[in-house]
């Protein structure tokens, strides 16, 4: 399968699940993660129509930024842990920030912007693992006052990673979690908040619990390059 061949397929598995939900498939934006592939793989994705791409490590963001700059209006998404002394590097407003979950990286961020203000997600820890990054779910509302609302910053929803499970019932009920968090704060803060979930194992569930982006890489590109 090539990777146009891939991207058509889960394009019309997101329509699919879209429609079974009574979602606009044009409403959800799928982002393809590139992280650990070639840029020849981005370019190949790129003429099959693809225009947002997924980086979780800064310095690959940035070279492959460089080397494919002659792409029009491609649109780079930052999906990994962003360290705060990193931060000023990702502060012109052009990648949005999906995994945002510190008060430093958010300050500095803010204190960075010069142009628009940076377009960021909350990454929230639904499943409570140790090993993953993210804000609890019950203190993000107080996170949220105190560091996203600062001139220079645009917040714009929250992001999860929920616990590998291949039980869709399981993965549903933390996207269900996910979605009444958004809720909550999204009338709390008065502001129409996206939601980031879903992969390559779970994304129709996702969508079904209302995933505004999907972050998909192995079932576009196929096994990453280690
Ligand atoms: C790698 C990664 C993805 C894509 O995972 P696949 O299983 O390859 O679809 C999505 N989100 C984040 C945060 C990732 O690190």
């Amino acid at each position: 399968m090539s990777i146009a061949d891939n991207l058509a397929r889960v394009r019309a598995e997101i329509a699919a699940s879209a429609a079974a939900c009574g979602r606009a498939a044009g409403e959800i934006v799928l982002v393809a993660v590139s992280k650990r592939q070639p840029a020849a793989a981005i370019r190949e994705a790129y003429a099959a129509g693809q225009r947002d791409f997924g980086e979780n490590y800064l310095q690959e963001l940035e070279a492959k930024r460089d080397e494919l700059a002659d792409l029009k209006n491609i649109r780079w998404h930052f999906i990994g842990h962003l360290q705060s002394r990193k931060a000023p590097r990702l502060a012109d407003g052009r990648v949005l920030l999906h995994g945002i979950d510190s008060a430093s990286a958010a300050q500095k961020l803010a204190d960075a912007a010069t142009g628009q203000p940076v377009p960021l997600l909350l990454q929230i820890n639904i499943g409570g693992e140790a090993t993953k990054s993210g804000i609890a779910p019950e203190s993000a509302e107080t996170f949220a006052q105190a560091h996203l609302l600062k001139a220079g910053l645009d917040w714009q929803g929250l992001m999860a990673i929920p616990p590998e499970t291949s039980d869709t019932l399981e993965a549903t009920a933390f996207f269900r979690r996910m979605r009444e968090l958004r809720d909550t704060l999204s009338q709390r803060f008065d502001r129409e908040l996206k939601l980031s979930m879903g992969m390559s194992g779970d994304y129709e569930a996702a969508i079904a619990e209302g995933a505004d982006y999907v972050r998909i890489g192995t079932a576009i590109f196929g096994p990453r390059v280690e």
